[in-house]
């Protein structure tokens, strides 16, 4: 079973079964993000009355909050198919042909880590995206000429979890842009007492609501935490999942009331123990806690961020006094407070 530490990045296996299983069907099955869900069904509505595709959409915002859920509901909506691609996924010029040119008219494509693309297949997508042209160079020397197809009408939507590092060429051919936020716990419990329901576990609801608050505010953590919970309540003998069940479970987890992991941990004490509090540069701070950049930057940051514990500036990340207070560390000692 995968660690719920690498929880926001893209499930494969049992995980990615559950992301399907938990899919919101209906609007009124995504909880939150009200103002994207408002002007994503606007364009939808215009789209739909003139009876043309939708326009190109990007979706930014951290792993696990509803990207890919939204582009099944804008599908769904506009009654039409939706092709599921990701950036890595396309590595030559002609996978981006095909896939593009076996489209049906209004299909929606997906192309998820849509930062990911490379380069030269992002200047073939420029004019697919403005004016449904495929230019596709056959041969190679002197000989090489250009092809040029039209393609059917169909509608982007891509998603990043990492918007700066878009191209702006790319950026800036997407009309609009939708930044997904981090979830309240108030919504994460309805989430959980959704998931629980589909899934036929039984949770009493102040379970559900401590849950929320160690979910990373993260719907995709919220429902594999609660899957976790139902083993340890299950091998307990516990009839449904209790505060109790999500106690032990969380502790032998080592989750902490903020939903904070052993790696996010050691990351605020490295920059504390060993860069004096910070300013400390990225490959730095990789290198002395033994992960990964891409690691750091997508899944631990953003949510330590959110809680105001981490702040990145052009010289470097730090930590807030925040910081040192959840630690139980004092900003002057640079010690544990407790031993
Ligand atoms: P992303 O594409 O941003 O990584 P997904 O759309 O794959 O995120 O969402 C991950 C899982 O979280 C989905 O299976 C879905 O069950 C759940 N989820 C995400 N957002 C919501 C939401 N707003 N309401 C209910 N469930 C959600």
């Amino acid at each position: 079973m995968s660690n719920p530490a690498r929880a926001p990045q893209k499930p494969d296996g049992e995980d990615a079964n559950l992301d399907v299983a938990l899919r919101p069907q209906q609007w009124d099955e995504f909880v939150g993000q009200e103002r994207v869900k408002k002007n994503l069904r606007i364009l939808i509505d215009a789209a739909r009355q003139r009876k043309e595709p939708m326009e190109h959409v990007l979706f930014a915002g951290p792993a696990g909050l509803g990207k890919t859920s939204m582009a099944h509901l804008a599908a769904r909506e506009m009654n039409t198919s939706i092709r599921i691609t990701s950036g890595p996924a396309i590595e030559r010029v002609g996978d981006l042909a095909s896939i593009l040119t076996n489209l049906t008219p209004g299909d929606i494509l997906f192309i998820d880590e849509v930062h990911r693309l490379n380069k030269l297949i992002e200047e073939v997508l420029y004019p697919a995206m403005e004016s449904r042209m495929l230019d596709i160079i056959i041969g190679k020397g002197p000989s090489a000429r250009t092809l040029q197809l039209e393609l059917p009408p169909f509608t982007l939507i891509a998603a990043t979890t990492r918007v700066g590092l878009l191209s702006s060429p790319l950026r800036s051919r997407f009309g609009n842009i939708f930044r997904l936020e981090f979830y309240t716990p108030e919504e994460l419990e309805r989430i959980i007492m959704r998931s629980a329901g589909v899934l036929g576990i039984g949770i009493e609801q102040d379970a559900a609501a401590t849950l929320a608050h160690s979910s990373r505010a993260t719907p995709r953590v919220a429902n594999r935490l609660l899957k976790r919970c139902r083993d340890f309540a299950q091998v307990h003998g516990m009839p449904r999942i209790t505060r109790d069940a999500i106690a032990g479970t969380l502790a032998l987890l080592e989750i902490d009331a903020l939903g904070l992991e052993p790696m996010d941990r050691k990351i605020m004490q490295v920059i504390i123990e060993k860069f004096a509090g910070g300013p400390v540069g990225l490959a730095t701070l990789a290198a002395a806690s033994s992960e990964e950049e891409d690691t750091i930057t997508e899944i631990y940051e953003p949510y330590l961020m959110q809680l105001g514990f981490l702040e990145r500036t052009p010289r470097g990340r730090m930590v807030t006094e925040r910081a040192y207070t959840h630690l139980g560390m004092s900003a002057h000692m640079q010690k544990p407070l407790l031993s």
